[in-house]
């Protein structure tokens, strides 16, 4: 990626707490751009629309214009603060659309303790991986009837008379959802993951799937995932296979490719979180499996994310809109702010992202900390969401 020494980056400050978690990353993320290269190198910021702010600017109905999109779409670096979902209507949720719109497939969910954050794992400093979730497809592409509309009712008849789907599986009154999952997209997703082993020298990649229930979705999945690795990187069968060792190019230890069942994963990624690395799944898996691992390591607010796609990047914080604390200045700020250091990674400037993710480190072990951390820390100093952003900075400069 060629960056300019002022880029302009889009960002949505997001609703309910995105109000005091963005100001917040700026300041930060400005502070050690500075401390990196003077006035050198210095982000523009450029305020772009969606969710309820979008309606209060655009008018009523507007929840994502288009000139966010495009905004997005030229500047290929963007950020994001989380979004409220219009009740009602005709969108599902305003992530999804724009995911699907961009076609963002990739979710990356780097997993990863920081010396002082409080963990509920007596040894949080094992845990180290990277979720893939396929982002676009799977249940979340948001095919589903509701249980007794004429569609759903007119499809369960479908289905019974032409396909000899039996009474017993489908009952009356259902509602039905499709899990659409495609060779090419779940290839494109693996094909991510594994690259991503390679240039960041990782141990192995996992391919997380239930296809012992669901064959040719899930299990086609792990299929696809087995292919990509042997016929797209020459991956071998590692002891009479299924699972696979890729050779490092640069001679350094293999990386394993193999699969795991989603719910043994939830249990051995708990209990033996050293035999995990990358991790490679499909989307509702990814969800579950991302805040589930994000607990280990200090929970939602303090875990980064990115949607990307073949060259746009969105990194955004992976919790919500918060409601009841929003406007209180008390949110963490801290899953924005790592998500900026993925940003300024993605952007060649990794110099500004060390800096910053060190600051932040030392802030939260010298105990200075936002509320959600003080509840479950003993001698820690409360701070609020701006005078966290504070210290961080302090630490910086
Ligand atoms: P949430 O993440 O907003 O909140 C879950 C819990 O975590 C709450 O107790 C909240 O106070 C706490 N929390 C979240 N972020 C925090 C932070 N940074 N610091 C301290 N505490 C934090 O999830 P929810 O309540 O299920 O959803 C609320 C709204 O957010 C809904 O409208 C939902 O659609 C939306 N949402 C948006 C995104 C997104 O934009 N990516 C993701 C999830 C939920």
């Amino acid at each position: 990626l060629s960056v300019p020494d002022h880029p302009i980056i889009p960002f949505i400050e997001g609703d309910g707490i995105g109000a005091d978690v963005t100001p917040a990353m700026r300041r930060v993320v400005d502070a050690a751009v500075k401390k990196a290269w003077g006035g050198k190198r210095q982000i523009a910021w450029m305020e772009v629309y969606a969710g309820e702010k979008a309606t209060r600017v655009y008018g009523d109905d507007v929840w994502l214009p288009d000139e966010t999109l495009a905004a997005v779409r030229d500047h290929v670096v963007s950020i994001k603060g989380p979004l409220t979902t219009p009740v009602g209507g005709g969108m599902r949720s305003l992530n999804v659309a724009l995911r699907q719109t961009l076609d963002l497939y990739v979710c990356e969910r780097p997993v990863r303790w920081f010396n002082g954050v409080p963990s509920p794992v007596r040894h949080p400093e094992h845990v180290d991986m990277v979720i893939f979730r396929e982002n676009a497809e799977d249940i979340y592409a948001g095919i589903e009837w509701q249980a007794g509309s004429a569609d759903a009712d007119r499809l369960i008849r479908y289905l019974r008379e032409e396909m000899g789907v039996g009474n017993i599986r489908f009952p009356e009154q259902c509602g039905i959802g499709i899990k659409p999952v495609s060779e090419a997209g779940s290839k494109r997703l693996v094909r991510k993951a594994i690259r991503y082993a390679l240039d960041h020298n990782r141990r192995s990649v996992t391919l997380v799937h239930k296809g012992n229930i669901m064959k040719f979705t899930e299990g086609a999945f792990k299929q696809w995932g087995y292919e990509v690795a042997r016929e797209e990187f020459g991956a071998e069968p590692l002891d009479g296979g299924p699972w696979l060792s890729l050779a490092h190019p640069d001679g350094g230890e293999p990386i394993v490719i193999k699969d795991m069942i989603a719910d043994a994963m939830m249990q051995e990624a708990l209990l033996h979180p050293r035999d995990f690395d990358v991790v490679a799944t499909l989307n509702l898996n990814g969800d579950y499996l991302s805040d589930a691992l994000a607990a280990q390591v200090g929970g939602i607010g303090i875990a980064p994310g990115a949607n990307r796609g073949d060259s746009i990047a969105m990194f955004e914080a992976t919790h919500g809109t918060a409601p009841k604390i929003a406007g209180t200045n008390s949110a963490n700020p801290g899953s924005l702010i790592l998500s900026a250091t993925m940003m300024l990674e993605y952007m060649g400037w990794g110099e500004a992202a060390t800096l910053l993710t060190d600051a932040m480190e030392a802030t939260i072990a010298g105990g200075e900390v936002t509320g959600d951390f003080h509840q479950v820390m003993d001698n820690a100093t409360l701070l609020g969401t701006t005078e966290f952003a504070e210290a961080v900075v302090r630490r910086l400069e």
